[in-house]
């Protein structure tokens, strides 16, 4: 069988992993540090991103390229272009790196986001809060996520202690945005460029970190198809092989983006309990060469993420009905880190 080579040895690596050896392929992870997917794979590289021997050793070991994890290095990026393909593409990649050319491609395809101004000093957020508004979100242009990278303006004596926290990084700000909720679709794209989404999930964040995701949304019918066409309009503009996670704003005035994840995502942990094809099982079809599976939805689910302690509830969980628990072999749980998660099945044809 052919070797798929996985960017990132996390728990979305260690999950792929399950998914290509159901359908018979092989992972090779390249991880820097202690992969929790490291148990599943079939090969592990622990190198750094720097170590062009140990990346030529890599591509030359699988047939595809991809990634659960958008930091990669360009320098490592170009040289294992140079040896195999990457899917999804480097464009998806590198316009998901900067939140600001990220932006600058939602908007340039007619998609809207919360407004915002590029900051690169304190004068210049000054300039920003003075445009935008407040309250505002600052973010780092790179790097962040579960919400970390970012301060919240409610007063312009913000401003310094905000710009301070960034210590000097190219930022963003962004409109506060009062949503009523946020949704996120997960899209996937073959290589004969057919499209397949799932039905949104509604998510619910804390402290900037994912807590739930349940499906179905809260959207209207109008609101569901703007959502799923949406997120095929940018798969298709990015010629793009693989599953996307798209991350929306549900307003009053319509749908905002407000970020994209070129690769298989939390909110997506549901369909390992609510379809026939997971989000998993869709990226490596994507990726492999395969059809895409079938995305159909045929249960209620909600999806609760495991967050340090809440590893403490396991014993229980794994007695309740319904209840498919995912845990990503991490060792001792550590404040804020996501540790596993579980599916509950809320409804559905099947009972
Ligand atoms: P992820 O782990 O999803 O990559 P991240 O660190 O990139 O997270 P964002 O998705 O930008 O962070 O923000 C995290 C959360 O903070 C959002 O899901 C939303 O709840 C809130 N948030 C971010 N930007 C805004 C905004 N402009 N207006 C209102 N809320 C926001
Ligand atoms: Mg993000
Ligand atoms: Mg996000």
């Amino acid at each position: 069988g052919a070797t798929i080579g996985i960017l990132g040895g996390g728990q979305l690596g260690r999950m792929l992993s399950v998914a290509a050896s159901r359908l018979g392929y092989r992972c090779h992870i390249y991880e820097p540090a202690s992969a929790p997917a490291g148990d599943v794979a079939y090969r592990v590289t622990t190198a750094p991103y720097e170590d062009e021997a140990a990346l030529r050793a890599f591509a030359a070991s699988v047939d595809v390229i991809t990634y659960e994890f958008e930091n990669v290095p360009t320098s490592a990026l170009d040289l294992l272009e140079s040896l195999r393909p990457i899917r999804p593409n480097r464009r998806a990649l590198a316009i998901s790196q900067d939140r600001i050319t990220e932006k600058t491609f939602l908007n340039d395809l007619g998609l809207a986001t919360a407004p915002w101004a590029a900051v690169e000093s304190e004068s210049a957020l000054a300039a920003a809060v003075a445009s935008l508004g407040l309250p505002a979100i600052l973010k780092t242009t790179r790097l962040g996520y579960d919400g970390k990278g970012q301060a919240k303006l409610t007063s312009p004596d913000d401003i310094p202690t905000a710009w301070a926290a960034m210590n000097g990084a190219p930022c963003v700000l962004e409109g506060f945005i009062a949503f009523d909720r946020e949704v996120s679709v997960i899209a996937a794209r073959g290589l004969d460029g057919s499209v397949s989404a799932y039905d949104p999930g509604e998510n619910v964040h804390e402290g900037g970190i994912l807590r739930t995701t349940t499906i179905p949304a809260r959207l209207s019918p109008s609101q569901r198809s703007d959502a799923v066409l949406l997120a095929a309009r940018i798969l298709n503009a990015l010629d793009y092989v693989g599953v996307m996670g798209v991350e929306l704003f549900v307003t009053a005035k319509g749908l905002l983006v407000n970020e994209i994840a070129p690769r298989v995502h939390n909110s997506g942990h549901w369909t390992q309990a609510g379809c026939a094809v997971d989000q998993f099982e869709q990226h490596i079809r994507a990726v492999a060469g395969l059809p895409l599976g079938d995305g159909g939805r045929y249960a209620d689910v909600v999806m609760e993420n495991l967050i340090g302690d809440d590893v403490l509830k396991v014993p229980d969980l794994l007695k309740a009905r319904d209840t498919q628990v995912h845990l990503y072999g991490k060792g001792a749980p550590r404040p804020g880190r996501k540790m596993g998660h579980v599916n509950r099945v809320v409804s559905g044809q099947n009972r």
